[in-house]
């Protein structure tokens, strides 16, 4: 959509560009619907400096489409067309109506102020070219499922990645590249939940902790190590520390088992800690350790640490012995977990991998293979963590694709 409304505004002179939008969906913008939890993280507000570290592959490519298309000049493009944009917590840039509809609605606005014309109910089978045996060089149009062919002087694919299907991004646009000679990178979920392998994790389903420190391990080396959320699913486990790291470890890390240890009391050194236990159990000599550490965890983990600890529940506090103790300690600072791969695409917000960047221009993005093809967005080898930076990679390469071949 903004490819489409930054190509029909591109000026080359000529008069207006005629732009025709294929989807072959019933409406737009499905997947730009969920995003956001359904209110839609248009983007983010911080400086440049904090969106290029932000994008996990390829960030470098991005140097042309981000200072084309910053994240200001989104936010400019969405108030000037009648949306009203507010920041929140981490630079999260959302519209005040906290509805993605609203954001769709506005595009459409736009589309049609812009004369886009939109076609829906219409699949692109395959991209027509001049030439057709190798080398490949220039595109003519497209050809849609039933047959019809469409003829156009430049084709820009924004067909999105591989995840949540449902919404329509079934890869299609790695299959038009490929047919075209250029190269797809293995693509593989991102921003995804985790499987492990204790049952004891699916005993905790439901439980989210906050103010939690996630430390990931490939045999004694350190891969990963944040502050944040995390939370406890029917099959392992999830919520944004996790995802996070889904995208941040390298895929050679993520298809091993891992070995994960959360620090529930990250506030407290081991010291710290333990005199907070020596107190507590001081206070209530003669209760059973059962029933002394309710006030630590939420109640969902009292079970689960009882068995961890090795410390008999029923044990009167006064008669845990210092080890015991100093072992229940590192427990509480290391709570032990095996990662044990991600869980699939209908889950990842998004897809690692794609047409490989070195096989197009930066400058325009447009295809050094095929003359007048264009690609944008979740389509290319481009990825980054949450907090509004994928859309701003689809508005950004969209915006200089659009422009790049309505000139
Ligand atoms: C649950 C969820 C939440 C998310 N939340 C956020 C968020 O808050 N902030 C953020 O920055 N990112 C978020 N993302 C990621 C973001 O949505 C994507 O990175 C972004 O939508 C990619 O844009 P795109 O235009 O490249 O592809 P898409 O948005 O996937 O659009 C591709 C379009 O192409 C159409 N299409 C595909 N093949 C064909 C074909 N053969 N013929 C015709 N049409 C075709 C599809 O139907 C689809 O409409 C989220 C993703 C998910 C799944």
């Amino acid at each position: 959509m903004f490819a489409a409304i930054a190509a029909a505004e591109a000026d080359d002179g000529a008069g207006e560009n005629e732009v025709l939008l294929l989807e072959k969906n019933e409406k737009l913008g499905k997947k730009l619907y969920i995003t956001g939890k359904g209110r839609c993280n248009i983007t983010n507000a911080s400086d440049m400096e904090v969106l290029f570290s932000n994008v996990v592959t390829n960030a470098k490519f991005l140097y042309s489409a981000f200072y084309a298309c910053d994240n200001q000049r989104v936010i400019d493009f969405f108030e000037k067309n009648g949306l009203n944009t507010k920041v929140e917590r981490g630079n999260r840039v959302f519209p005040v109506s906290d509805h993605s509809s609203d954001v769709i609605a506005t595009l459409q606005k736009v589309l049609k102020e812009k004369k886009v014309k939109v076609m829906l109910h219409t699949e692109v089978k395959s991209l027509l070219c001049e030439n057709a045996f190798p080398p490949m060089e220039y595109i003519t149009g497209v050809e849609l499922m039933d047959g019809t062919r469409l003829p156009a002087d430049k084709v820009i694919v924004a067909t999105g990645g591989f995840s949540y299907q449902t919404t329509g991004s079934t890869g299609d646009g790695y299959r038009f590249a490929r047919e075209l000679g250029h190269t797809v990178t293995d693509i593989r979920p991102s921003l995804v939940p985790f499987y492990t392998v204790e049952p004891y994790v699916t005993q905790l389903q439901g439980l989210s902790l906050k103010n939690v420190e996630v430390r990931i391990y490939d045999g004694k080396k350190l891969l990963y190590d944040e502050f944040g959320e995390m939370l406890f699913t029917h099959f392992g486990v999830s919520g944004p520390l996790l995802l996070s790291a889904s995208a941040a470890l390298k895929p050679k890390f993520t298809e091993k088992k891992l070995s994960m240890t959360v620090d529930l009391k990250p506030a407290l050194s081991e010291e710290q800690l333990d005199k907070r236990l020596l107190r507590e159990f001081e206070e209530a000599k003669n209760k059973q350790f059962k029933n002394s550490i309710g006030g630590l965890f939420p109640a969902k983990m009292v079970p689960v640490m009882l068995e961890l600890s090795g410390i008999e529940p029923e044990k009167k506090v006064n008669e845990i012995t210092r080890e015991e103790r100093l072992s229940f300690v590192k427990l509480i600072k290391a709570f032990p977990m095996t990662l044990n791969g991600l869980r699939d695409f209908n889950e990842a917000i998004i897809t690692k991998g794609g047409v490989k960047v070195k096989e197009v221009n930066p400058s325009t993005m447009e295809s050094k293979l095929v003359k007048n093809l264009y690609f944008c967005g979740e389509v290319l080898d481009l990825d980054a963590m949450t907090g509004g930076y994928n859309l701003q990679i689809a508005w950004s390469t969209g915006y200089l694709a659009g422009n790049s071949a309505g000139q």
